[in-house]
């Protein structure tokens, strides 16, 4: 959920001028994308101390690795890391479309929940927990006593492959891992 205090009135702003410009998008998806009109040379230091250089767009900051073959390569200016990118989107999203995310989000929730009552689910879940023998596919150790989904795109139609026997304890370290790297 995004705070208050993520909105950035200027950066909303330059939102605007960029997708009037046509310099961004709505994406078909939800959210907005770059279209990475304008990406000039530019020569980029890795952490391994290696030079690579690439194209780097003026707008988001994408960075496309390109043949160094031929170029001048210390008259290119330096890759810098884009964080305007990421208050952007912060700004134009919290504006409109984290609002509807949400929305959906709590809808799509709430369908989720109900199917985890229906017999199609109890049945996926049952002939998951028999594959595994009813031992955690996690740890390959403690009694299996849940079933996680490795993805939900599929939720409501899952391919079995998609669903995994798991214990309480492995469950719970890997929706802890998942929540701390979505928040990132
Ligand atoms: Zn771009
Ligand atoms: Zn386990």
């Amino acid at each position: 959920m995004i705070s208050e205090s993520r909105y950035d009135a200027a950066a909303a702003e330059r939102g605007d001028e960029l997708l009037r410009a046509g310099d961004i998008e709505k994406h078909p998806a939800g959210g907005y994308r770059c279209l990475c009109k304008s990406m000039p040379l530019t020569r980029r230091v890795q952490s391994n101390g290696a030079i690579c250089i690439g194209n780097q767009c003026r707008v988001c900051g994408r960075f496309a690795v390109v043949s160094k073959r031929g170029v001048d390569v210390a008259a290119l200016p330096e890759y810098r890391s884009n964080e305007a990118w990421g208050v952007l989107l912060s700004a134009l999203s919290g504006r409109d479309y984290l609002r509807e995310r949400e929305a959906h989000s709590a809808i799509w929730w709430a369908e989720y929940d109900a199917y985890l009552k229906t017999p199609a689910w109890q049945n996926r879940r049952r002939r998951v927990l028999d594959r595994a023998n009813g031992i955690c596919e996690a740890c390959l150790e403690a009694k299996a006593t849940q079933v996680h989904h490795t993805t939900y795109r599929h939720a409501g139609n899952e391919p079995l492959w998609e669903l995994r026997a798991i214990c309480g304890s492995c469950h719970e370290k890997l929706t802890e891992l998942d929540r701390t790297r979505e928040s990132t």
